[in-house]
């Protein structure tokens, strides 16, 4: 039988929270049928190790990372440390270190939510989002000059390689032609970021010669935020910048209802390091440790995990089971109206894949 090494970094906040609860999914449907096993190493890297040793994660975190099939990940930042230091201490690191370039981040408003925008039907609203996830405005060069006095400079700057941008597009093209719209929108700003926004519109020409099956229109983002909200069902793969997409992203997710509720993989797509999944949301202090965080996203995470290892009809069947929870309005948490606790979706899930039948291997 096949066995998967899966790293789980349940991290700060809500993260330990819903990674438990992921596990317990995960190790559901690899009790049932599904013809494979999972093998768990949990690593507890964030806050906590912070404190005590003053780093998120051990110098040498990423060699224990590598010879893992998949990472499963929660939530990196802690109400008592700067967050830069959160972040860049723990989930950029494993990005960057381990070439995860192509964040890749689903929407789709899923059976039982009640999404906020009037006129948009579930089917109007299907889209994923694709994130440069190494460089741009995430890079980390810049620094701070002059510290403290009155004269202090500081910069962040963004870094735009030619490579880069191009794996990135190359990536969204290949996602867009193997969905059935067959349709990619390209986000820049390159009305006022005359540079590298620039090459990037260049690059998207020069890609969508490779793809000549696939239809791909342009947006700048400011516009973009309108679209989305306007006619939602004008699109389906969209990709952009670091920033730009971090940031659609999110409304992307608040648009399908809630941020509790959508997943993320960031995906090495050459296959060399181990890719990382995680829900979209972060430590949400205002509700940790209480028991009432959505696992919804980080289950959606757990079926994005599978289908990269190759088990689509365990995916299939995760996401079968998590839709005939969030059908039920009795299952909802706070975030979605409801009542519900963390234990008790996690439980209804577990129950939905135990008495389901396992669909015909894809
Ligand atoms: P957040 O996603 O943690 O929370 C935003 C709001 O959404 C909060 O009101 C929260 O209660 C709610 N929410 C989020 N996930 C939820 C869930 N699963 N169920 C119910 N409600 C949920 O974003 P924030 O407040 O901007 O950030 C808090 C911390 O998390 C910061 O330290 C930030 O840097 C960090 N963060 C980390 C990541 C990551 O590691 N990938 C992503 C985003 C934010
Ligand atoms: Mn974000």
């Amino acid at each position: 039988m096949k066995s998967y090494r899966i790293a789980l970094i349940p991290g700060d906040g809500i993260g330990k929270e819903v990674v438990p609860a992921g596990r317990q999914v995960l190790e559901a449907l690899a009790g049932t049928e599904s013809g494979f096993q999972m093998e768990f190493e949990s690593f507890d890297w964030g806050g906590d190790a912070y404190r005590k040793h003053g780093e998120m994660m051990p110098a040498n975190g990423l060699d224990a990372l590598r010879g893992k099939d998949a990472i499963l990940f929660g939530s990196a930042g802690d109400p008592d440390i700067p967050d830069h230091i959160t972040l860049w201490g723990l989930r950029l690191k494993i990005c960057q270190g381990l070439d995860q370039y192509a964040n890749v981040r689903p929407t789709r408003i899923l059976p039982g939510i009640d999404a906020p925008l009037k006129r948009c039907r579930p089917e109007d609203l299907n889209w994923v989002i694709v994130r440069e996830n190494t460089e741009g405005e995430y890079s980390g060069a810049g620094g701070r000059v002059h510290q403290g006095f009155p004269i202090e400079v500081a910069t962040d700057l963004s870094v735009m390689t030619r490579a880069g941008v191009e794996r990135i597009q190359r990536y969204a093209f290949k996602l867009a032609q193997s969905r059935p719209r067959k349709l990619l929108t390209v986000v820049t700003k390159s009305n006022a970021q005359r540079h590298a926004m620039v090459m990037w519109d260049d690059v998207a020409r020069e890609v969508a010669k490779d793809f000549p099956d696939v239809a791909c229109d342009k947006e700048m983002v400011d516009a973009m935020t309108a679209r989305m909200v306007n006619r939602p069902a004008s699109l389906d793969t969209i990709v952009a910048t670091n920033l730009h997409a971090d940031i659609l992203s999110d409304l992307a997710a608040a648009l399908a209802g809630s941020l509790g509720i959508g997943p993320t993989a960031n995906i090495n797509p050459e296959r060399v390091y181990p890719s990382m999944f995680e829900p979209i949301h972060g430590s949400a202090f205002d509700i940790m440790g209480k028991g009432i965080a959505n696992p919804v996203g980080t289950f959606w995470t757990a079926a994005m995990m599978l289908d990269h290892l190759g088990e689509a009809a365990a995916a299939a069947r995760l996401m079968q089971a998590v839709e005939q929870v969030t059908a039920n309005p009795a299952l909802h948490t706070r975030d979605l109206g409801g009542t519900a606790t963390t234990a008790q979706v996690t439980e209804a899930v577990c129950a939905a894949i135990t008495s389901s039948r396992p669909l015909a291997t894809a």
